[in-house]
């Protein structure tokens, strides 16, 4: 029954009572069904009904925007400045996507960055992202601020085909920036289910010199045998586990046993979302060497950064 309230029964299912569900209409609706079925995870069937149509129309709808974005530049990177916690100098930055929407204002990459995923689109705005940055990190290098490193945040659909690996080449190669500058930013979810494809290309790229490391550590996949398989540098504590200290003991535990068990497999430590002096306070004290957050600096625009630097560097 693809129709479960066709109960004004002339057949289209839409309760309305004028019998206009055609042969079109019925496809859409199976296939609405079919979708909904398939993000339920395969292997089930579900009925149609009018929100499901609403849903994709919406999603259609943002990815259309998306693509348009795209092409009319719509696109912007704020940037947050990475501290070296001893000495508080700006050490690097980490690029963030918001998308000015003419009709909506600024957008937080929270709202668009799933859809873009899901549809794919994630990989022509990854390797905008990747440019814009990596050509900005050049510009702040003309002005003096040499060797700064970028931290971009990738996602598991750009490694498909191994086209970030070469998105990676040719963008270090246009913009003269040193691969040990870049430092990609993957999450814990990526392996879920690492195929050999994805390995291997984190690996090619560790070859050339480019920095690896878990965003949000401590708050996804928990086994951490990943960590001796895979080329890590650095483990980004998620700000859930820094919010909390120096009182909850918990907390304070849990980020000193990651800098511990970093320090001890020869990898960096980056704390994020640091709010306080206390916790920076704290995390100095446990020797984690890098940091970013509100208390030190918000995501500011480029040219917001290049003043900051002119101070902080
Ligand atoms: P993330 O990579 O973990 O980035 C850190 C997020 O925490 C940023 O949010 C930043 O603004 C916020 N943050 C930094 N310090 C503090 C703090 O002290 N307090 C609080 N409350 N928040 C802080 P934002 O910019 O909204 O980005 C959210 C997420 O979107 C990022 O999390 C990242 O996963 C994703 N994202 C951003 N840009 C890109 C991109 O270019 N590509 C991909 N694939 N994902 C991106
Ligand atoms: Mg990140
Ligand atoms: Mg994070």
């Amino acid at each position: 029954a693809i129709y479960p309230d066709d109960d004004d029964g002339d057949g289209d299912g839409d309760g309305d009572g004028d019998g206009d569900g055609d042969g079109d209409n019925l496809l859409k609706y199976a296939d609405a069904a079919m979708y909904h079925a398939k993000e339920q995870g395969g292997n089930n069937y579900q009925l149609y009904n009018e929100n499901l149509t609403k849903q994709i129309q919406k999603r259609l709808n943002l990815e259309t925007r998306l693509r348009h974005a795209l092409k009319r530049d719509e696109f912007i990177l704020h940037y947050q400045p990475i501290f070296n916690i001893k000495d508080q100098k700006a050490i690097g930055v980490e690029a963030l996507i918001r998308w000015q929407d003419p009709e909506f204002g600024l957008v937080m990459p929270d709202k668009f960055i799933p859809h873009a995923e899901e549809s794919g689109l994630i990989v022509d705005i990854g390797d905008w992202v990747l440019k814009q940055a990596c050509h900005q990190i050049k510009e702040w290098e003309s002005q003096g601020f040499e060797n700064l490193h970028l931290a971009v945040n990738v996602s598991s659909k750009q490694f498909e085909h191994d086209r970030l690996f070469w998105s990676v080449i040719s963008t270090l190669k246009n913009s003269g920036m040193h691969a040990q500058q870049l430092e990609l930013e993957i999450t814990e979810r990526m392996f879920l289910n690492i195929s050999n494809t994805v390995s291997e290309s984190l690996d090619k790229l560790t070859d050339k010199g480019v920095k690896l490391s878990i965003d949000d550590f401590g708050t996804g996949y928990s086994s951490l045998s990943y960590l001796k398989q895979l080329p890590i540098d650095t483990l980004k504590i998620d700000r859930s586990f820094i919010m909390g200290i120096p009182e909850d003991q918990d907390d304070a535990q849990i980020a000193s046993t990651i800098i511990t068990m970093a320090h001890g497999l020869g990898m960096d430590v980056v704390a994020e979302g640091i709010e306080t002096e206390n916790q920076l306070q704290f995390l100095n004290n446990l020797n984690c060497r890098r940091g970013q957050g509100y208390y030190l600096s918000k995501p500011k625009s480029a040219e917001e950064i290049t003043e900051l630097l002119k101070t902080k560097f």
